[in-house]
Order: structure tokens, then C-alpha cells, then sequence
């Protein structure tokens, strides 16, 4: 059994964070691949490592003195390295990177340098050697991550029994430092763990996994025990948050699981991401996995006698969208209507033209503009199973006293879709929650 575990921010923030951290891989030897993020918020209102060297290297750039900031980050480390009783030299280090902040380094150089240096504290502390992620993350000159390139070279992590490796950043072919997107020692994890053909990508963090919906709306919400890939797709897509989007498909690819865990409460179970072939019966028979909602969309619907009939109306409709540069999130339709939902972010200064567009080119009998609406995903593989979850759903809703606007049903059946006005989205997604959980 081989394991990559990360850990984020929050996990290795302080000497005592990483004493933690020490006791989760001393517990189980198939945690080989340790990836690490910078030092995050110890406190609300704390300082993010990596924010600190962005500051820096924008400081220096526009010619400032950045000896403030830096001294945050030195006195962080160092404190890190002196609360564990550690005689690594980190002051050369930060020496060293100082100097190249000083000599210009690009905000993503500057910025990778939390993980660099976490990672060589926290290798110093496991005695696990340590491996720099620019030795096989790989990224195109133009910056975009280069996933050929970084999967050619899983060979430079498996000669590594085991290794501690900074997450976040890798190298552009010319030599420099490249890194993904906020968030991104997440996907460092889970090109770790499929370059190392890990049983497992353990994702420690500060939260025991997912939770069945929004806390701020369910308080009581329950902990998702498994959510297969899909699921979870459709709903981080829905505003589900805990895990950086991209880091799912390496692993997902790789068919490995994702298992989400809190390294402030390590006993709890957490939520395991699994590929949907290895979903057990159990999920398959459940309901409902999860349920999450986005605010802010308008759904524009189209009614015509016949539209059905009608030869070319949605390609007609589908080129108006095109070329107003407008993708619409869903398109349900019935014999004589078709309706668009479209986030308002994208409809933004162009509904004026969309409609008269429409007007000239598909000619409705009528069309009806509903905004302020909230879209809400109730979530499950199970659902084609259960032919009362639709019944469960509508009868909560309609107890709730709210009106659903629109339905919608993915072709996967995984996912009912409702829109409701914004006034009633938190009141129906506590109906739809109670309703199943
Ligand atoms: N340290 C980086 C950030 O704050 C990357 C990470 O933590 O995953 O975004």
C-alpha cells in the first residue's frame, strides 16, 4: 500500500501544526509522499505565507523596501524551526531567497518559495528527503501546466522511497518557476499520487470532509462519507467548495481516491472521493449525496405554438448565444418552449441585444425574463434508482411554501436541478436537506 498524503496551509502553520502532522505519518508507513503548502492563517486575520511574498515581490517591484514583510515570513519560519527544536539553517535560505526577490524574481518565483521552504523545514523534522517539485512538474513556456511533460518524468518521484515534496509550483522549459492557480498544492498532491501509482491521495486539511450542504445555511449538516467523482463534479461545480477543481482529474484519470481528512481531528472518518465504478452498493441505492446552490441567474424562456416542429429554431438560438459570446449553464425545453438559464455574470451589459436578437431571428410568440433566480443541484447516483426521490423533493418544497420556477434533470441522472427565486434559496435547501438526511 502506498499513500500520498498533502497537507494545506492551515495543517502546517505552526511548530505545533507539525507535530501533528509527524504523528499522522508516523501512524501508517504507506504515507511515503508527503506534499506540503506554505504556512497558512493560524488565527482569523493571520497572514498567509504565500500573501506575504506576493507583497514582497510587489513591493520590490515597484521599488519599495519589502524588509517589513520579509521579516513576518523569517520570523515564521524560524519560529517554526525553533518551536520544533530543529538546528536547520534556515536563515541561508531565506538569505538566499531575499536576494533574488531584491534581483527581480516573478511573483509566481517569489511566491513558490512558502512551499519551498516548508518543504525543506518539514523534511528536515521526518528526516525524509527532500525532492523540488521543479525536478518533474513541468509547465509550457506559455504557463500553462504540461501534464505529458510532468507524467514522463513520474520516474524522478518513484526513485524516492520516500520524500517530502513542496506543492504548488514546478518549471516552464526555460528554467523558471511556474505556479498553478491559489489553492494549486492540491493538484501537486494528485500528480504525486498518480506519478507514484498511490492506493490513496489523503488531502489533510482543517475541515473532517465534506459536508452534506452549506454549514452557514444547515448548521447541522451532516459529513458526505463517500462521494463518487461525478458527484462531486456536479457539485463543486454548484458552488461546493473544499478541494481545487483542477486537482480532481490526475487522480481521477489514475482511478485513485481521494480521501479528504481533518489533521485537527484525525480520528474522524472524512469524506473518501471515489471513481464511480467503486461506488458500493450502498451508495448506489442512496438518494441523495449532497446538495449545493448558486445565486444570480436569469432564465429567459421562449414559448412558440409548434416550436417543436420548427426546423433550425435552436440552432437559430444556439447562434444567437454564440455570437453574443453568452454560454447558457442549462437549456430545458418542453413542446412549444424552450428556457435559458445564464449566469448574470455572463449576461452582463448584452441582454439588451440577446433580446432583440432573438426577437429578429426566432421569432417567439412570447418571451418571458425571469432574474434574481437561484439555481440549487440535489445530488445523487442513487436517484435513478429511487423513483420517490423526485416525489420526496417536490413535496419537501411545496411544505416549504416555495415555487419552483424550473426543473431540470441531467441526461445522467444524478442531479435535479430547480431554480427558485433568490428570496427562497436557503429556505429550500433546508427543506430538500431535511427531506433526506
Ligand atoms: N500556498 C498557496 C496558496 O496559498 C498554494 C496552496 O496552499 O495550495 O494559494
Amino acid at each position: 500500500m502506498v499513500k500520498t498524503v498533502k497537507f494545506g496551509g492551515s495543517s502546517l502553520a505552526s511548530a505545533e501544526q507539525f507535530q501533528k502532522v509527524k504523528a499522522i505519518i508516523e501512524r501508517d508507513s504507506a504515507r511515503r509522499y508527503v506534499v506540503v503548502s506554505a504556512p497558512g492563517k493560524r488565527f482569523p486575520g493571520d497572514d498567509k505565507i504565500t500573501d506575504l511574498l506576493y507583497r514582497c515581490q510587489a513591493l520590490a517591484a515597484s521599488g519599495r523596501s519589502f524588509d517589513a514583510e520579509y521579516a513576518k515570513i523569517a520570523e515564521r519560519f524560524c519560529g517554526i524551526r525553533d518551536g520544533l527544536g530543529l538546528s536547520y539553517d534556515i536563515e541561508s535560505e531565506l538569505d538566499a531567497i531575499r536576494l533574488r526577490i531584491e534581483a527581480g524574481a516573478s511573483p509566481d518565483e517569489a511566491a513558490s518559495r512558502g512551499e519551498y521552504l516548508n518543504g525543506k523545514l518539514l523534511s528536515a523534522y521526518l528526516c525524509i528527503p527532500f525532492l523540488d517539485a521543479a525536478e518533474f512538474v513541468r509547465f509550457r513556456d506559455d504557463g500553462t501546466f504540461d501534464d505529458n511533460a510532468t507524467m514522463q518524468r513520474s520516474e524522478t518521484v518513484k526513485a524516492y522511497e520516500r520524500a517530502v515534496i513542496p506543492g504548488f509550483y514546478g518549471q516552464k522549459r526555460n528554467g523558471s518557476v511556474r505556479t498553478f492557480s491559489r489553492g494549486g498544492s492540491d493538484i501537486t498532491g494528485a500528480i504525486v499520487a498518480r506519478g507514484t501509482q498511490s492506493d490513496v491521495y489523503e488531502n489533510w486539511t482543517d475541515v473532517s470532509g465534506f459536508l452534506m450542504t452549506d454549514p452557514r445555511i444547515v448548521p447541522e449538516a451532516k459529513t458526505i462519507e463517500t462521494v463518487t467523482y461525478s458527484e462531486l463534479r456536479e457539485l463543486s461545480y454548484m458552488g461546493a467548495s473544499v478541494l481545487h477543481e483542477d486537482s480532481i482529474f490526475p487522480v481521477r484519470r489514475a482511478r485513485i481516491p481521494i480521501h479528504v481528512r481533518n489533521t485537527n481531528d484525525p480520528d474522524a472518518p472524512g469524506t473518501m472521493i471515489v471513481p464511480d465504478s467503486m461506488a458500493t452498493d450502498k451508495e448506489q441505492m442512496r438518494p441523495l449525496t449532497g446538495i449545493a446552490g448558486r445565486r444570480g441567474y436569469t432564465v429567459i424562456t421562449l414559448t412558440k405554438d409548434n416550436l417543436h416542429n420548427e426546423l433550425g429554431f435552436s440552432y437559430r438560438l444556439m447562434g444567437i448565444l454564440a455570437r453574443n459570446g453568452i454560454s447558457a449553464e442549462r437549456m430545458p425545453s418542453g413542446i412549444d418552449t424552450i428556457s435559458l438559464v445564464i449566469d448574470d455574470k455572463r449576461l452582463s451589459g448584452k441582454m439588451d441585444q440577446l433580446y432583440h436578437d432573438i426577437m429578429i431571428e426566432c421569432a417567439p410568440d412570447t418571451v418571458e425574463i425571469a432574474s434574481c433566480i437561484a439555481l440549487i443541484a440535489s445530488v445523487g447516483i442513487g436517484m435513478v434508482r429511487n423513483p420517490a426521490v423526485a416525489a420526496r423533493l417536490f413535496t419537501a418544497l411545496n411544505d416549504a411554501d416555495v415555487n419552483a420556477r424550473l426543473i431540470d434533470q441531467d441526461s445522467n441522472e444524478m442531479n435535479i436541478i430547480i431554480g427558485v427565486e433568490q428570496r427562497d434559496f436557503e429556505r429550500a435547501i433546508r427543506a430538500v436537506y431535511h427531506a433526506f438526511a
